[in-house]
């Protein structure tokens, strides 16, 4: 009987601490450390990245810095949008990254870059930090919005990770829109393959020779309920062959969110962020190391990967609603929103 008691007090010991339904103000009092977090914790929090690189203030018409301003606060207000109505973290990184997907500035769903042979083959995952359930799709064609086929393995699937044919077949018996690859064409990107194609040759030279533009975007979110969650989408690198698949639906390395850290998406040069599993790394570094949120992002991104030759930076929110956007590149479209803040940049300060 008293075994059954104590059984019965842990159980509802262990549900009060998963519980979704409690809310960051209640939750804030119990755990909380005062050295790590002494401010209060928002009811929510968003944040976005558009891709980071070689965006300088003098190379950028006054025309696309406006749009691309434009675009980041359209998605913040989508994504603040569901979580100020008591939605999920899910749905509001889900609903935001359709925005900036559905965007030709940035490079994800329409405006996605061109591969060797002149295809658009889209990237994308998406975690749940309360559950730690992943999904991701790599190298897909003709599905709209990638984001919603990586949640969709996430929750429909028993899978973390679907690839080409089989992932395009996966999203349609889902339910997913479905296009012609053609939608995923742009002028611009088309341009800038057949700049690359040029560089390779050594028929043009460009005055700065690893001249990278990433423009991957995503999302990162903290809801009332003191979940996490956090979603990456792209088209890659322009010029990529092989089937190449970059970071971006690489969970650990593009894409992580745990309840008990943060939530993390990446966005450079691909390949070293697989290397250095860059987001779970930050994440690690707090649960393992102690360390504040901030701290550990700069740490990653500033000085491993800096070291390392790997361009790019990331976005994230912690458990407590901190926001961190490092980045070791010139510039990174960037942007979040709780509360009464709201803050969208695009170069260094
Ligand atoms: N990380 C992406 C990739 O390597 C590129 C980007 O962030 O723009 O595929």
């Amino acid at each position: 009987m008293i075994r059954n008691l104590s059984l019965m007090i842990l159980l509802l010991t262990m549900l009060a601490c998963n519980s979704s339904e409690t809310t960051n103000e209640e939750s804030k009092s119990q755990d909380t450390p005062e050295e790590q977090s002494p401010q209060k914790i928002p009811r929510y929090a968003l944040v976005i990245h558009g891709g980071a690189g070689t965006i300088q203030k003098e190379l950028m018409s006054e025309e696309k810095e406006t749009a691309i301003l434009k675009a980041l606060n359209a998605a913040l207000t989508v994504g603040e949008t569901v979580l100020k109505n008591g939605g999920t973290s899910m749905d509001a990184v889900e609903a935001t990254i359709m925005v900036l997907e559905d965007t030709p500035y940035f490079n994800a769903g329409k405006g996605a870059v061109f591969t060797n042979e002149g295809k658009n083959e889209l990237d994308a995952s998406f975690m749940d930090g309360r559950t730690q359930n992943s999904g991701a799709v790599a190298g897909v064609t003709n599905i709209k919005n990638p984001i919603r086929a990586a949640r969709a393995v996430l929750e429909k699937s028993d899978h973390v990770m679907l690839a080409r044919e089989g992932a395009e077949i996966f999203a349609k018996e889902q339910g997913l829109e479905i296009v012609d690859p053609e939608y995923f064409y742009t002028e611009r990107r088309w341009e800038a393959l057949q700049k690359a194609k040029q560089q390779e040759l050594g028929s043009i030279l460009s005055e700065n020779p690893i001249d990278y533009k990433f423009g991957t975007v995503g999302c990162a979110a903290l809801d009332q309920f003191g979940n996490l969650a956090a979603g990456t989408s792209t088209g890659g690198m322009t010029n990529k062959r092989y089937a190449r698949i970059g970071d971006s639906p690489v969970i650990g390395a593009g894409t992580y969110a745990n309840n008990n850290t943060c939530a993390v998406s990446s966005t450079g040069h691909g390949e070293y962020f697989i290397r250095y599993v860059v987001a779970h790394d930050i994440s690690a570094m707090m649960e393992y190391g102690n360390k504040p949120f901030q701290e550990a992002a700069d740490l990653v991104i500033n000085k491993k990967l800096k070291e390392a030759g790997g361009n790019g930076g990331i976005i994230g929110v912690d458990k407590y609603g901190n926001v961190a956007m490092p980045f070791n590149t010139a510039g990174m479209y960037r942007g979040y929103v709780k509360p009464d803040e709201r803050v969208v940049k695009i170069y260094k300060e």
